[in-house]
């Protein structure tokens, strides 16, 4: 077995709704077996086509005040008046086992984590290409109604302006281009020494010419 194994880390894509966030997390979970998507708690009413369990545990607010009484949310947020939160226990089996883990949070969870976990955190903020594209993409949405509409571009605003405290950031002016530079992302902080434990055990067992 090797001598060096690696702690998982905490991969953040944070955006404004509709920068494609959830397009390229979706790809990024296809094409890296090693990482796995947190699944929030949330108290907002269930989407058409959204499951139980795969795209959020939907709660009341009794029992996501409970959760949060029971300190067992590493972080959580009021966003369009409603609760999320990211439950803390499968984070910290999958980090021990050297799992990493895709959070699509907002910029107020990523604080807390900054906060809470920083030597776990890599932080990416998703940009639209443009304003007009950005706009174009929050009026699609066929199933969500004007004034939601409306109640998402001034939280777009607001999210945007939060991209300083990220540590990388990328404009997606291309999906492909953007999964590819996530994963590059992936593959450099995969390497950090930091995360890697067991190094001066197999170094040691490197050195030649002693005998
Ligand atoms: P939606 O309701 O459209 O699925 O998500 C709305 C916003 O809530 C998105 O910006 C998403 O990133 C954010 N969000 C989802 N889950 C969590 C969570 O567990 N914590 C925080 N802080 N934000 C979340």
């Amino acid at each position: 077995m090797s001598l060096i194994h690696r702690r998982g880390l905490m991969l953040v894509l944070s955006s404004p709704s509709g920068a494609g966030k959830s397009t390229i997390s979706r790809a990024l979970l296809e094409r890296d077996g090693n990482l796995s998507m947190s699944v929030s708690l949330t108290t907002r009413p269930m989407r058409p086509g959204e499951v139980e369990g795969v795209h959020y545990y939907f709660v009341d607010h009794a029992a996501f005040e409970a959760r949060v009484g029971q300190r067992e949310l590493l972080e959580h947020a009021h966003v369009f008046g409603n609760r999320y939160g990211t439950p803390r226990g499968p984070v910290e089996d999958a980090l021990r086992a050297g799992r990493d883990v895709l959070f699509d949070i907002d910029w107020q969870g990523t604080q807390q984590l900054t906060e809470s976990a920083a030597d776990d955190l890599v932080r990416v903020f998703i940009l639209p290409p443009s304003a007009a594209e950005l706009e174009r993409r929050l009026t699609m949405r066929a199933q969500d109604s004007a004034e939601v509409i409306a109640m998402r571009m001034s939280k777009a605003n607001d999210e945007m302006s939060h991209w300083s405290e990220y540590d990388y950031v990328i404009v997606n002016h291309d999906v492909e281009q953007s999964v590819a530079a996530v994963q590059a992302i992936l593959k450099a902080e995969r390497l950090k020494r930091r995360r890697q434990v067991g190094l001066s055990d197999f170094v040691r067992s490197l050195q030649v010419g002693q005998g």
